[in-house]
């Protein structure tokens, strides 16, 4: 199974079912307390101002509400809102096109900015921080640079790897935002509002099952939600109780963690094949067929959380709460911690 077709992949899919779940203020926006603060702060700092928000670098896990808060953002400040993602901007120009056409105060939302080409990278430094363009005018000697003043506006910019960002890029964000895995009691908030949404009946023993096994994600949360409301609809056995969305999540292969088949491959296979690591992500990845990015960014960030792997300079290693986990019997190692 690939990454896209896992029913608990964080990532987004083509036609966005996420759209109809997807809060337009901050005061629907559950749960990240901190983040919400600071950011309700600087919103309300900027609206008085009548001036753009200073760039905000949001990071965290897929699926934790980055592209939400960037709408968010833009509606709250009552401005413009563009899109575009660090991948699909190959070339100087594509940007450069892109923020002509921004009008003042406008949010531009660049997603995946850590894939940035260094190129694209070099245009974005003086348009963040002097609102400007050096434009590179004709060939050879008689080449010149001519500046273009662009209107003020507010990046907020996403990624999951902030690690991978260099640093002039890191010092022009002047509100850095990290976003965790969401609690069960705020994920159960999210799915009650989405199965409302949905005109679902559901108790709260219902949206509690789903909640923890949704990987601390809302985008997952969402995603269960539907299929168990699929299975409920189809078994005729509304309303969703927690044995409802027991029996659903499991015949989905949901685990009681929310871990699912290719998660579970994972652990198996540094049981069986690596006595438990270390290994290194690379030969993870060859082993189980997927991209090393799929694997830092959306496998392992929750089985960390989880404390089923550890990550030591050797590579990583299963924990024995992962042995536990899988029913295998926990093995006597020398590294004591574990
Ligand atoms: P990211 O950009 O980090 O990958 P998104 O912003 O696309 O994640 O969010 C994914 C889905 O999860 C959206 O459908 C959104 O409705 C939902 N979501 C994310 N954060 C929240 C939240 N705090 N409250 C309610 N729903 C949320």
């Amino acid at each position: 199974m690939s990454q896209s077709d896992r029913l608990t992949a964080p990532d987004s899919q083509d036609g966005d079912p996420d759209a109809a779940l997807r809060p337009k203020r901050l005061g629907d926006f559950t749960g990240q307390r901190q983040a919400k603060d600071n950011l309700g702060v600087f919103i309300e700092a900027a609206r008085q101002r009548e001036e753009a928000m200073d760039h905000v670098l949001l990071h965290g896990p897929p699926g934790l509400g980055k592209t939400t808060l960037a709408q968010i953002i833009a509606n709250e400040l009552g401005v413009g809102y563009r899109s575009t993602s660090g991948p699909v901007i190959t070339k100087a120009g594509d940007l450069a096109a892109i923020l002509t056409g921004l009008e003042a105060n406008d949010v531009l939302f660049v997603d995946e900015i850590h894939r940035l080409s260094p190129a694209v990278e070099e245009i974005l430094y003086p348009a963040m921080e002097d609102y400007a363009l050096d434009v590179l005018i004709g060939e050879g000697p008689s080449a010149r640079s001519v500046r273009i003043d662009l209107p003020r506006f507010t990046l907020v910019a996403a990624t999951t790897r902030s690690g991978l960002l260099t640093k002039p890029l890191l010092d022009r964000f002047g509100i850095p935002i990290r976003l965790d895995f969401y609690t069960v009691e705020d994920l159960m908030r999210i799915v009650h509002r989405g199965a409302e949404k949905l005109s679902v009946p559901m108790n709260d023993d219902g949206a509690r099952e789903i909640a923890a096994r949704s990987r601390g994600t809302p985008r997952v949360a969402g995603r269960l939600l539907r299929r168990v409301r699929d299975v409920a609809i189809v078994e005729d056995s509304l309303p969703i109780t927690r044995e409802v969305a027991d029996r659903a999540l499991r015949r989905l292969d949901v685990d009681s963690l929310g871990l699912e088949m290719l998660d579970r491959r994972y652990l198996q296979m540094i049981a069986d094949n690596f006595s438990g690591g270390p290994v290194g992500v690379e030969t993870i990845a060859a082993s189980l067929a997927e991209a090393r990015d799929a694997v830092e960014d959306v496998i392992e960030p929750f089985l960390l959380q989880q404390g089923l792997i550890q990550r030591t300079p050797r590579g990583r290693m299963l924990t024995n709460r992962a042995y536990e986990h899988l029913g295998l019997p926990v093995p006597t190692r020398d590294q004591g911690l574990l």
